[in-house]
């Protein structure tokens, strides 16, 4: 073993007592690179690329450091010289590479592939402005820059590069990567794709940019707007550009190992990430036929190497490119889709199955579909959902394709990482093996009618309180009741997560405030949540939101009881401190519409519990903690198809039945809101949400805010509370990522 200290000093060039912080970051990340370098560990015969447009790591320092098995050493020495490392975590910019649940199972699943020591890299692009920081300004979401790559980061700029061919201009990308580190196992790689001639200098007000400058905009921001068709262009300048260094890397570094490319799928099995990658498939096809196949055998090798992972029913997600637009930034592309077009037609009559549809659309999953050997689902209900009625043409044609694999997370970052109190007292009582193992967490349920157990449970989860207060009055100037409930609903801020069902909650609970009906115990409302810049009806509901937590902030009568709090920027480091701190999960999406979650497994394995609809995970969640543990409501997902289509949903019944909703609804628009927000925004905001709610939430509305009076009084009784619990992390074993990706291992992927 090596003297940490000599080793640290050597690089620092004096004492670790005389450094800065900005100084022993850079030193430490030195060091862990050297380490994770040591690791990378040999390439069996075949290997998996995981492609996605996103890649949310979150910050890497400290993760890295427990899965290299140095961090408790580290995090020692450094205190020994009055060093603290949670402050020098700080000096780390978190990389904003992706939006949110899809992202960060990617990075999950890197760190899952390497903890189990299968040969996998990670494809992807070098974002540089990565996605949006959000603001608040007059009470709305304001997007900046949110610039991550510092002068010392992961990235490790590669001689590594591959031509890419647009109309009239071809581009010289460039690879970078960023080891990823398996905990006590090998180190693999995320390769992200780059242009040298990109200019951040072109960004002007906000994050506005000349969209057709694609030498100097190709890789600066994450899902450019798109609302126009210049934005929706550069999409597919970003995909293609994707994907082609993807197939460049994926043949060359295979014909290294050996391939002749004939037997490409003993070499490479390429998981494809939702439909953003899905033109590597005519992009493999296009470039083994250069490389001398047939076009026959060039389909039939891509078909054997490709799989295909669904994450979403809503139409809206599919995503669907006019032909004309492939035909204006890859013309090399069209010709072999309109070949793999031209073969689905000639077998299959189902015009619904094609792949270039009616006005000459390219639907991109109908070609993930065809041309993969498997197509996944991320939670059973969702699987269900696209055999049953999603994908039901597709699901006859090919029934041996479907499968499902409900995701996970990793227990690194979301336990040892993010909650190392709780992580140090589960060792103490059932030892150390669930970190490996993570189903062993279920001998925690021997402990159940242990009333020190029960004690401990709560005071760790009021010390994550204290912390979480701490951090938020530090870095938003946002103070918190640490002796109240915290009720949490951190994601994308969408409709049909409902993050406005909550909102009308909290208004109905202000209203029952004012009118005398006090809460037994104070409850602290926690929102988190960034809207996509051009999604209007999103921007209002923050709007709502932060017009709420001023009022009642400002309101004696109630805000001894009740509080609203919504927190800047949500990203995977709030998420650290945010899941650690939380009584209750909110999961609250309308039922078929959350394709899994996983934001609801990183809140129960850190004891939350959860109040939701029985959607996505939460159907797994539900059957492994029991009805006593998790508070269950609303529609089922059976009914909310069944009201799609009939068409027989209507706010306007629900409102003018129901007077408490009417109250709160009107106060939206009423004289308390208007002094502080914006009549523009709230106005529209109640007129969708009275004509055409569509994502139901009356339809849940009186169900939801029952099951949460009845979650708050639970909460009183302590020792009962802690219970429910106990029962939460023990049976949260098997929502590790490890288990997800052993599932595809054993039925996808194949490694040896
Ligand atoms: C886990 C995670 C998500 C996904 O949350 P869901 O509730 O599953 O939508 C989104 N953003 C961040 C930062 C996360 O860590």
């Amino acid at each position: 073993m090596m003297n940490l200290k000599q080793t640290l000093e050597q690089k620092l060039g004096k004492a670790i007592a005389d450094s800065t912080n900005g100084e022993l970051y850079a030193a430490l990340l030195e060091l862990v690179q050297e380490l994770a370098q040591r690791k990378e560990g040999r390439e069996g015969k075949k290997k998996v690329y995981y492609i996605s447009a996103e890649f949310l790591i979150g910050k890497l320092l400290s993760n890295n450091m427990i899965n290299l098995g140095i961090y408790q050493e580290v995090r020692d020495l450094l205190q020994e010289n009055g060093k603290d490392i949670c402050e020098i975590e700080e000096f780390e910019a978190e990389p904003s590479l992706g939006n949110g649940g899809l992202g960060r199972l990617a990075a999950c699943f890197l760190d899952s592939i390497a903890t189990l020591g299968y040969s996998g890299t990670g494809i992807g692009l070098n974002y540089h402005l990565g996605l949006f920081r959000q603001k608040f300004e007059n009470h709305l979401q304001k997007e900046t820059v949110n610039p991550w790559i510092q002068p010392k980061s992961w990235l490790r700029k590669t001689d590594v590069c591959y031509p890419v061919s647009f109309r009239g201009m071809t581009l010289q990308s460039r690879m970078y990567e960023i080891l990823v580190t398996g905990y006590h196992n090998r180190t693999n790689k995320l390769c992200l794709f780059d242009v040298d001639s990109v200019d951040e200098g072109i960004v002007g007000e906000g994050i506005q940019f000349d969209k057709k400058d694609i030498a100097k905009n190709l890789t600066l921001f994450l899902y450019p707007d798109d609302s126009d068709e210049d934005g929706r262009k550069l999409r597919i300048y970003q995909q293609y550009f994707m994907v082609s260094n993807a197939a460049q890397l994926i043949l060359e570094e295979c014909v290294q190992r050996g391939s002749d490319l004939h037997d490409l799928a003993d070499y490479a099995v390429i998981q494809i990430n939702d439909t953003h990658p899905t033109m590597i498939i005519p992009e493999l096809i296009r470039l083994l036929t250069e490389r001398g196949l047939e076009m026959d055998e060039a389909i039939g090798v891509v078909k054997k190497t490709c799989a295909y992972t669904n994450h979403t029913i809503l139409a809206e997600a599919l995503e669907k490119w006019p032909l004309r637009y492939l035909q204006e930034v890859v013309p090399q592309l069209v010709p072999v889709i309109e070949i793999l077009d031209d073969r689905v037609r000639r077998q299959f009559a189902d015009e619904q199955v094609a792949i270039i549809g009616r006005d000459d659309v390219v639907h991109m999953a109908h070609m993930d579909i065809h041309y993969g050997f498997s197509v996944n689902g991320v939670a059973a209900l969702h699987t269900e959902i696209l055999k049953k009625s999603e994908l039901n043409c597709f699901y006859r044609l090919y029934p041996e394709k479907f499968n499902n694999k409900t995701n996970g997370i990793t227990f690194r970052r979301w336990l040892l990482h993010c909650n190392p109190i709780l992580a140090g007292q589960i060792s103490q009582w059932i030892g150390d093996g669930y970190r490996k193992d993570a189903m062993e967490l279920k001998k925690l349920e021997a402990f159940a009618g242990n009333a020190h157990v029960l004690r401990r449970l709560l005071w760790i989860k009021k010390e994550n309180k204290k912390r979480l207060a701490a951090y938020l009055k530090r870095t938003q100037g946002i103070e918190l009741n640490v002796d109240s409930i915290f009720d949490i609903q951190v994601k994308r801020l969408h409709e049909y997560k409902r993050q406005q069902m909550n909102a009308l909650t909290v208004i109905d609970q202000y209203l029952q405030i004012k009118a005398g009906s006090l809460p037994e115990t104070p409850v602290t409302v926690i929102f988190g949540a960034k809207a996509a810049p051009a999604y209007t009806i999103a921007k209002d509901i923050i709007h709502l939101i932060l017009c709420l937590q001023e009022i009642i902030s400002h309101d004696p009568e109630v805000s001894p009881y009740l509080n609203v709090v919504m927190v800047e920027n949500y990203n995977v480091t709030l998420a650290e401190k945010l899941i650690p701190a939380c009584d209750i999960s909110e999961q609250i999406s309308l039922a078929s519409k959350e394709a899994s979650g996983t934001g609801n497994m990183k809140f129960m394995l850190n004891g939350a519990v959860t109040l939701g609809t029985e959607d996505g995970a939460n159907v797994e969640i539900h059957q492994f903690v029991g009805d006593e543990n998790i508070y269950i409501f609303g529609a089922s997902s059976d009914e909310v198809i069944r009201h799609y289509e009939k068409a027989d949903y209507h706010p306007a019944d629900y409102y003018s039945k129901n007077p408490r909703l009417q109250a709160a609804l009107d106060f939206i628009t009423g004289p308390e809101m208007m002094e502080v927000g914006s009549r523009e925004h709230l106005e529209r905001l109640s007129e969708e949400w009275k004509t055409k709610d569509w994502f139901m939430t009356f339809l849940d509305l009186e169900d939801y805010m029952e099951a949460k009076a009845r979650a708050y009084q639970d909460y009183a009784d302590r020792e009962n509370w802690a219970k429910k619990m106990l029962f939460n992390i023990s049976n949260a074993g098997f929502f590790s990522s490890d288990r997800t990706i052993m599932e595809y291992n054993r039925d996808i992927w194949k490694l040896d």
